[in-house]
């Protein structure tokens, strides 16, 4: 059976929201799906947030090209060949685009919401009324999430 996830990660890879931030946004979505539908992962390393079916390689941040999967494989296997604090400065670390040479930091490319970096994620298992709702009112979910956890998020649509 497939399944349609959405997670909501901080943009500061290290963050991770305490429980009680954790809670109020558990409750604030709880307005569309069940408590079984809201999940919660955090680890002092970087996990990466695919969007499995949905993923696409990032877009250069000069020429946005994007760019090819084996030179963005290869920097995503140094970044994960370490641990902990030596995987956060790893990641964000500048390296040059294949295309253009440009200096570009991996999480903080454009995935199109089909992909990122961070210790944290909230995720949700979505239903139809929650996309409604996010088709009209994006920005408020978005931004009541991001006050609820208390860091901006980026959105990572995952397709499994
Ligand atoms: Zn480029």
């Amino acid at each position: 059976m497939s399944e349609h996830l959405l997670h909501f990660i901080p943009e500061t890879l290290s963050y991770v929201p305490d429980a009680e931030q954790q809670q109020a946004a558990e409750q604030y979505l709880s307005e569309w799906m069940a408590a079984d539908d809201i999940m919660h992962q955090a680890d002092p390393d970087i996990i990466f947030w695919s969007g499995s079916e949905n993923f696409r390689y990032p877009l250069c941040p000069v020429c946005r090209k994007p760019v090819s999967g084996t030179w963005w494989g290869a920097q995503m296997n140094a970044i994960f060949a370490v641990t902990g604090e030596e995987r956060i400065s790893a990641a964000l670390a500048p390296r040059n685009t294949p295309c253009c040479g440009a200096p570009a930091v991996i999480p903080d490319m454009d995935y199109d919401e089909t992909g990122g970096l961070a210790c944290y994620g909230l995720t949700v298992r979505y239903n139809n009324s929650f996309i409604v709702c996010m088709d009209n009112g994006r920005d408020e979910i978005i931004s009541r999430v991001s006050e609820c956890l208390g860091t901006p998020v980026r959105l990572v649509w995952e397709w499994i």
